[in-house]
């Protein structure tokens, strides 16, 4: 039986800047821009931070509603996901587009250590966008910094705070967070396929020149792929990406080596338990 990969788009993030690749799409017109050209390449979920116009990280709910319609409108069956990641606000900030009801959120539900400070995820914090993110029928990606973060999203899926099968991304290669370690991510699949059953969905993302690396090994062991400029705005040792799209060939690439084919949208949906666009969420109004 084949096994499409998901190919999720991380098009801006908090961090990169023009001058870092000027491909980074920045204002909510080339973001949209941006995933339609990764989707038309075979991403189908976008993960994106909003920025203000001087490219500093922002939360303001009023441009994720602005780019939350032009993705629905250019890029219709992409999934959506907003992160709630502590580099562009604070406290409950982070989770105030929730209300928007994008596809999914990310979700960080522990603490570690970043390049040069404390990331912080108190658990009465991470509670509450959990809550949030079910009470709005917003799927969240329960983000893996540590071995611990998978067990924490077992000990929410026991108390209710999570509906249906985890969602886990393993994210390696954050300075003084979790390096690239090949045993520590076969323990993590190990550990996925446990705690929420074999057939579970899990996905890798990997920082910098570790992108391609994290992709390879995701792709081959039957996981999903996050790449795109958030986490690395190089091809490869001595280019820029030329655009997001760039490294979402790139994955494509390594899926076709392996015999995986790209999920489409619809196989995308299917996979994470997401509703089909057109089906109305639970709670909304027939
Ligand atoms: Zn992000």
């Amino acid at each position: 039986m084949t096994n499409p990969c998901i190919i999720c788009v991380a098009i801006t993030g908090s961090l990169p800047t023009k001058a870092n690749n000027p491909a980074v799409p920045i204002t909510v017109s080339e973001q949209v821009d941006s995933a339609h050209e990764a989707f038309e390449a075979g991403a189908t979920i976008v993960h994106a931070h909003v920025r203000n116009d001087d490219e500093t990280p922002s939360s303001d709910p009023e441009k994720f509603a602005r780019l939350k319609e032009g993705l629905e409108q250019h890029c219709p069956g992409m999934i959506i996901q907003f992160s709630t990641g502590g580099r562009s606000g604070a406290g409950k900030t982070r989770g105030g587009m929730l209300s928007l009801r994008p596809d999914m959120a990310s979700l960080s539900v522990g603490s570690n250590n970043f390049p040069t400070r404390v990331y912080e995820n108190p658990p009465d914090l991470v509670d509450w966008l959990a809550w949030e993110m079910l009470t709005q029928g917003v799927k969240p990606e329960i983000e893996a910094f540590d071995l611990s973060h998978i067990l924490k999203a077992k000990d929410m899926a026991d108390r209710g705070l999570l509906a249906g099968t985890p969602y886990v991304q393993f994210v390696m290669g954050v300075k003084n967070a979790m390096p690239v370690d090949r045993d520590v991510f076969d323990y993590y699949i190990h550990t996925v396929r446990r705690l929420f059953g074999p057939d579970a969905p899990w996905c890798a993302a990997g920082i910098g020149q570790n992108q391609i690396t994290l992709n390879e090994w995701a792709i081959a062991a039957g996981g999903h792929a996050r790449t795109g400029l958030e986490d690395n705005v190089r091809l490869d040792r001595d280019r820029l990406a030329p655009s997001n799209a760039a490294l979402v060939r790139r994955a494509a690439e390594i899926c076709e080596k392996h015999q995986r084919p790209v999920a489409t949208w619809q196989e995308a949906r299917r996979i994470l338990g997401l509703p089909q666009p057109g089906a109305k969420k639970q709670g909304e109004a027939a």
